[in-house]
């Protein structure tokens, strides 16, 4: 309450809150008096108890979201994704290219990540490009490519949605939808992945807070969905050398506030192919639940994103490093699991 506050203009603030079906726990400190409230925290906002003259401010303490909160699911979750685990046991590593441009490329590409210990292939058929001008992605002709190139490898994959009206046809052909980081707060497509009955690869918005992404999840969870895979990619800053800045503690922080899996992708935050192998080294220590990676056979000749795409030699270095270092943070390269899968 504000200082000059009487014992009427408390009362009333009192009333208000009960006739809500709330209770209000009053408590009289020397110059000023705070008002706790408990009860349906979003019913209080519509009382617009901040409007009273006599209120200084309203503070919310409970978080906005729910389904995707640890007060709603306090274990943290595991999904599956064409049977592979994404979860707290397990780092999981996603590897493929930037964009589906050919068979023979995306073939390439998948054996590539097949063989550092990749168990998902991602690859974009739809590409959310800064410049209208640049390659736009293969549309449903990609979507085809990596259906063929799952049946050939068995990785299951994981692709990006642009539009809500483009998500049944998308789900059909994959196994994992991803929603980029342009199009973390496009509420309806969030909506209609949600009802798509794939699980969601969420990224997080460059300029979006970690409240505003899960909230963003919250939307997906709403439709009925809680498969939901959160995925760090990089946030914008004022620093140049990089693309984006790899917020790293947003990791351990999601994970205390969400039982959902989190991601890095050390790729598209840098930018930079010689920094993709130290960001994974950091992912993997700060908890993160796995990898997303960019490979291309010819980096050179990438439509998209070259410059960040490793090539077989970066790749096996990799997923030596990931191997070991899970081991020291206690847990399985999901190969393990793609192993034990293989020998039935
Ligand atoms: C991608 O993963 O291909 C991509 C476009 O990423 P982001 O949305 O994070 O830029
Ligand atoms: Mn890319």
């Amino acid at each position: 309450m504000a200082t000059h506050a009487t014992a009427e203009d408390v009362e009333a603030v009192v009333e208000r809150v009960e006739a809500a079906g709330g209770e209000a726990f009053v408590s009289r400190g020397v110059s000023r008096v705070i008002i706790g409230l408990v009860g349906d925290v979003d019913r209080f906002e519509t009382l617009n108890l901040g409007g009273l003259p006599s209120v200084q401010s309203v503070t919310r303490i409970s978080a906005k979201y729910k389904l995707v909160s640890r007060e709603h699911h306090a274990e943290r979750s595991t999904v599956y994704v064409g049977g592979v685990p994404i979860g707290p046991d397990t780092v999981t590593l996603i590897a493929g290219p930037c964009a589906v441009e050919t068979p023979e490329q995306t073939l390439e590409a998948a054996r590539m990540a097949q063989s550092a210990g990749a168990v998902l292939l991602r690859g974009g058929a739809y590409k959310p490009r800064t410049s209208p001008y640049a390659f736009q992605g293969l549309g449903e002709l990609g979507l085809k490519i990596l259906a063929d190139v799952r049946a050939e490898t068995g990785l299951p994959v994981v692709t990006e949605v642009v539009a809500a009206h483009d998500v049944e046809m998308v789900a059909r052909y994959a196994d994992m939808l991803q929603i980029g980081t342009r199009n973390m707060s496009n509420f309806g497509l969030l909506q209609a992945a949600g009802e798509a009955g794939k699980p969601v690869l969420l990224k997080r918005g460059m300029n979006a807070t970690i409240e505003e992404w899960l909230m963003a999840a919250e939307y997906i969870a709403q439709r009925g969905n809680l498969d939901i895979v959160l995925c760090e990619r990089g946030i914008r800053t004022f620093e140049t050398a990089t693309r984006n800045t790899l917020d790293i503690s947003a990791v351990p922080v999601v994970q205390r506030l969400s039982h959902l899996p989190v991601m890095i992708d050390p790729s598209h935050s840098g930018g930079r192919r010689d920094l993709v192998l130290p960001l994974s080294r950091a992912a993997i220590a700060v908890g993160a639940d796995g990898v997303l990676v960019d490979v291309h056979p010819k980096p050179e000749e990438a439509l998209c994103d070259g410059p960040q795409a490793l090539m077989t030699e970066d790749l096996r270095r990799l997923s030596a490093e990931l191997d070991d270092l899970t081991a020291v943070v206690g847990r399985r390269l999901s190969t393990w699991w793609n192993r034990r899968l293989l020998a039935g």
